[in-house]
């Protein structure tokens, strides 16, 4: 089953997310944790623009941050959190 999700740099597309199966509802997370989930989705800090690097249109290193406000340690945007984002394989791979 799909629902209206919002990606990051995108914006919300009507049936691309993905749910389980009614016969997997025990399983959904957003139903047994649902009241620990925030209700509103929280925004990005103004000067991270994760989502043009998501879609090609600027390297990590444009950004203001990348590597000084921005850092593995102190991630200031979703794609400096994991290891497979692109601000944080910038930062490590540039050796920054
Ligand atoms: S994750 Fe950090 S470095 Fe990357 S765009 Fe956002 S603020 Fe800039």
């Amino acid at each position: 089953m799909r629902k209206t999700f919002s990606w990051r740099g995108i914006g919300a597309i009507p049936e691309s997310g993905l749910r389980l199966k009614e016969e997997y509802a025990h399983l959904d997370a957003e139903i047994a944790y649902g009241d620990l989930l925030p209700a509103e989705k929280k925004e990005d800090h103004t000067a991270c623009f994760c989502g043009e690097i998501l879609r090609g249109k600027a390297e990590p290193t444009q950004c203001a941050l990348f590597g000084k406000g921005c850092t593995p340690q102190h991630p200031v945007g979703a794609c400096m959190v994991s290891s497979e984002g692109a601000c944080h394989a910038y930062y490590r791979f540039r050796q920054v």
